[in-house]
């Protein structure tokens, strides 16, 4: 099945012009079934290494359209939980849903991307020696194998996707510079970029923040505050300040310790939480 298979039946260049609502999928009938409200969920899921459990009945649930932040401290699973929702870890145990009936214990990785799920990793991969546009293209025309017969259909609106992505990520001004010549920031929102050119319908964000600078940060902040709408995200991170600029005063938080939820809740509400002062944020 194709990921865009609603797309595929209407004027495909009307949701390249709407703005920022067509680089995503919130909710997408017949495709992703959120009919129940979740755009993913885990139920009851372990991941055992050598009889360590980095992950031990872990639950959770993502609205669709939610931007979630999640902490806890080193080790806590929170990387191996997005490795077993993009595919790359097989759960010992558990459910692992992307709306209400795509099992994706049951799919390989580029399954699992195909079906909306796009995963950024800490390090930037970007194409250093291919200007900032042609990344944006690139990333547009892999991993889906229905483009190419829709190619001539696409490409009057193909340029118009790429401008707008290149407005969101604030990088118009660099689209003729190589790659490899943005700062580390720059290319962290390329990336973010060459994803929202996929049009996934979770993005899953690993520690996005580090290594950049406050501004950067901040800008970071400001752009994944800005997608919402166009898709459902899923932020794990350490800077505090970060989660702040996500959260905001109503957003929830969910707090990992030893591979499993130790609370849920507003950034006020987990801040004063027993248990996650004494295993996190420390007294
Ligand atoms: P976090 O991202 O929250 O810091 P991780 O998911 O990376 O935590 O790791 C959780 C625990 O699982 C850690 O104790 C880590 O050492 C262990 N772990 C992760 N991946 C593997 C692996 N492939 N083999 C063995 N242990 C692993
Ligand atoms: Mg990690």
């Amino acid at each position: 099945m194709a990921p865009n298979s609603m797309l595929m039946n209407e004027d495909i260049s009307d949701h390249a012009l709407s703005g920022v609502a067509s680089l995503g999928r919130v909710v997408t009938p017949g495709e992703i079934d959120v009919s129940h409200g979740a755009i993913l969920y885990l139920d009851d899921v372990v991941v055992s290494f050598d009889g360590f459990r980095a992950l031990d009945a872990l639950t959770l649930s993502i609205d669709a359209g939610e931007l979630r932040c999640i902490i806890g401290p080193n080790g806590a699973g929170k990387t191996t939980m997005m490795d077993v929702i993009t595919g790359k870890t097989r759960p010992d145990h558990g459910k692992v849903f992307l709306g209400q009936t795509i099992d994706l214990t049951r799919m390989n990785e580029p399954e699992i991307a195909h079906a909306g799920i796009g995963r950024k990793f800490q390090k930037p991969t970007v194409f250093e020696q291919h200007p900032v546009w042609e990344n944006l293209e690139l990333a547009m025309k892999t991993d889906k194998g229905w483009w190419t017969s829709l190619r001539a259909r696409l490409d009057r609106s193909a340029q118009a996707r790429i401008e707008e992505t290149l407005g969101i990520i604030g990088l118009e001004s660099e689209a003729r510079r190589a790659a490899g010549e943005l700062s580390h920031g720059q290319k962290q929102r390329l990336e973010i970029g060459m994803l929202l050119m996929q049009q996934p319908a979770l993005l899953l964000l690993d520690e996005p923040a580090a290594g950049m600078t406050d501004d950067e940060t901040m800008q970071l902040a400001e752009l994944l505050n800005q997608l919402r709408g166009t898709c459902s995200m899923m932020v794990v991170e350490h800077d505090m300040e970060f989660v702040a600029a996500l959260a905001g005063e109503t957003g929830k938080v969910t707090v990992m310790a030893e591979g499993r939820v130790l609370a849920h809740g507003t950034l006020d509400n987990v801040k004063q939480n027993e248990s996650v002062i004494e295993s996190y944020l420390g007294r």
